[in-house]
């Protein structure tokens, strides 16, 4: 029986983990692949204290820093359900049952695509979905943002700021982001609103070139030479398999947590892109793995 189980192996996760093996408790960590989204990322400058990292580098030294502690790591292994007897117990797809006195579920998210034709190919080279993170390479540069909600005015806010001309393309005849924000890009002169545009293909040799978009009022296709594109769709949290759990989930399926990490299932915890954060980025999360593992060993010296 672990102390603390934690599911997910991104920052939040291995953060949890260090921070409840440093107590002395008998921790263990499920992790599917193991890194997280950080897998996937080039160039991190925003890791305070660290002014240039990359993912896989990173990761090696979170990975690094856990292996100093007593945590049992069952890598490749995916949790498919959570559930509340006399102790927590996740079940994993290959069917083994974990026990745990308390439960960190750190799942974190993904983003959903727009699927066309080198959204893929040019990932890192010119395609991204993190303005926080990659906004500042494109400065002097065309970028596009692809989605009109509040993610993607917000994007376009941030990057008008630094590039040099932001064209957003909404799918819909109007831009579902709220009204304070469609207000500031009006005011924003090289900011350019497209609706009604479906995204077809975004093309270039090295780098990005071009996005090529279709008007749906009237079929036409055009195209724009651009150097940057951000995917701003949604990010979908990894938390489908909780649906019927009692682990209670907002409207966009992110878990609800309060301040101490705690989920509304009585000794489950949870940190970092999977839950109502009002941020996702790789420090936020391993400030709420921290938060969650110290949640978690108080919850345990109650009982
Ligand atoms: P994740 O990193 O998503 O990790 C989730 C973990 O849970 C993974 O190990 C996954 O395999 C595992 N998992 C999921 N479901 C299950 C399950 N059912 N059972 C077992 N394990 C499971 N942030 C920055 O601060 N700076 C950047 O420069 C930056 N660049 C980014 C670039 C890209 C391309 C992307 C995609 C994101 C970037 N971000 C950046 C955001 C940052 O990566 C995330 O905020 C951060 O990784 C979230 O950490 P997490 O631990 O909450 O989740």
């Amino acid at each position: 029986v672990f102390d603390v189980l934690v599911v997910g192996g991104g920052p939040a996760g291995n953060s949890a983990a260090i921070y409840a093996a440093r107590k002395g408790i008998h921790t263990g960590m499920v992790v599917e692949t193991y890194g997280g989204q950080v897998m996937d990322t080039v160039g991190i400058e925003n890791m305070i204290g660290t002014p240039y990292t990359e993912g896989p580098k990173l990761m090696a030294q979170v990975e690094a820093h856990v292996n100093q502690y007593k945590v049992d790591i069952m890598k490749g292994q995916r949790a498919k359900n959570i559930r509340k007897n006399d102790l927590i117990e996740v079940e994993l797809e290959n069917g083994a049952v974990l026990r745990a006195k308390t439960a960190i579920l750190a799942v974190g998210a993904h983003w959903r695509n727009v699927n066309v034709p080198g959204e893929e190919e040019f990932r890192t080279k010119g395609v991204t979905n993190c303005p926080h993170c990659d906004g500042p390479l494109f400065a002097g540069k065309d970028v596009a943002v692809i989605g009109g909600g509040n993610s993607g005015i917000e994007a376009a806010i941030d990057l008008a700021g630094l590039a040099k001309q932001v064209y957003v393309l909404e799918f819909l005849p109007e831009l579902k982001a709220d009204q304070v924000l469609q207000d500031r890009i009006q005011a924003l002169a090289n900011v350019t609103v497209i609706k009604n545009a479906a995204t077809k293909a975004i093309t270039g040799r090295e780098q990005v070139e071009a996005i090529t978009y279709m008007d749906r009022a009237t079929n036409e296709e055009h195209t724009i030479a651009l150097e940057g594109v951000f995917v701003q769709i949604g990010l979908v949290p990894n938390t489908a398999w909780l649906k019927d759990s009692g682990v209670a989930l907002n409207e966009r399926g992110e878990i609800i947590i309060d301040s101490h990490g705690a989920t509304s299932l009585e000794g489950v915890f949870a940190a970092g892109d999977c839950t109502t954060s009002a941020y996702k980025q790789i420090i936020i999360s391993m400030g709420a793995g921290a938060t969650a593992a110290l949640g978690a060993f108080d919850h345990l010296i109650r009982q």
